[in-house]
């Protein structure tokens, strides 16, 4: 365990599963106090908070639905006024929906742009006035390998993330010189529950068991055939949030087994 950022407040947005809550944990166990974001059944949202608390209680959570702008802004405001000036900002709340283009609901387009892109927008542009005064943030949006290449039945998700890196890039250039880093994180295959989903369409659609589809889903794009650990990205996290990433803003980085790569 880490203390490096002991009693620095942390918003994670989407970190009541996978990805997210892994690197809420490694936040906490790094010393920041953690405020959790994400849908779920508030009994095991509240058994997630007691799991990370601060000062005895339950880590703060804020109840924010990121599709709807206004209650992002609120989450960003009210967790200053109560809680104290954010130092990191983990935009990474991300949904995911697959169908060709010419069969793809424009309602999943709406909410994958509004979830995986505009909430990050609106979390930045509602953060970084707080950041910019106190000469100090870090924000660190989690993308995906298909913020860099792109993958067919995908054009939400591909185009969000596109997108994210593309305003993580702006973010950076106009704070170069304020004390706030902006950078992406860029995995490939990570077991989750958003994953698994997939994995379970795949299993159905192909009749095989769900070890198979898994396999099958790796060997098509991740040259490891391995899965990356959320621990591994949460890992990541803590670099960029630490002191040895000060000068390092406007970066894609990408833990992807190789996925890019070829
Ligand atoms: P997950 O489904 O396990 O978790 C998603 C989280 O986002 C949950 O906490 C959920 O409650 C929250 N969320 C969803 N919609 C929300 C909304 N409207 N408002 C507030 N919270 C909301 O997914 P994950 O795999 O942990 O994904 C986390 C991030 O990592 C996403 O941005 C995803 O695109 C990205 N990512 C995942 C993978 C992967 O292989 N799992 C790969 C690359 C990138």
């Amino acid at each position: 365990m880490t203390t490096e950022l002991h009693g620095q407040i942390a918003l994670i947005t989407g970190s009541t599963s996978g990805i997210g809550l892994a690197i809420a944990s490694a936040l906490h166990a790094a010393g920041a106090r953690v405020v959790l974001n994400g849908l779920g059944d508030p009994a095991a949202v509240m058994a997630l908070r007691l799991g990370l608390p601060w000062q005895g209680g339950p880590a703060d959570f804020a109840a924010a639905d990121l599709s709807d702008p206004a209650q992002t802004v609120a989450m960003i405001e009210q967790t200053q006024a109560s809680i104290g000036p954010i130092d990191i900002l983990v935009n990474n709340a991300g949904i995911q929906h697959t169908a060709r283009i010419e069969a793809f609901a424009p309602a999943h387009w709406d909410r994958i742009l509004a979830v995986n892109l505009s909430a990050s927008f609106h979390s930045m542009r509602a953060v970084l006035p707080s950041m910019q005064s106190r000469g100090r943030g870090r924000i660190i949006n989690i993308a995906s390998v298909h913020g860099l290449v792109a993958s067919v039945d995908k054009c939400a998700y591909v185009a969000a993330k596109h997108a994210l890196i593309g305003l993580t890039k702006v973010a950076a250039l106009e704070n170069a010189q304020s004390g706030i880093t902006c950078n992406a994180i860029c995995p490939g295959w990570v077991l989750t529950p958003l994953v698994e989903q997939q994995i379970a369409a795949r299993a159905k659609l192909q009749q095989c068991d769900a070890a198979t589809a898994a396999r099958e889903l790796l060997s098509e794009k991740e040259p490891s055939l391995r899965f990356t650990r959320a621990a591994d990205i949460a890992a990541m996290v803590l670099f960029l949030a630490g002191e040895s990433a000060a000068n390092i803003t406007g970066s894609a980085y990408t833990l992807d087994g190789g996925w890019t790569a070829r």
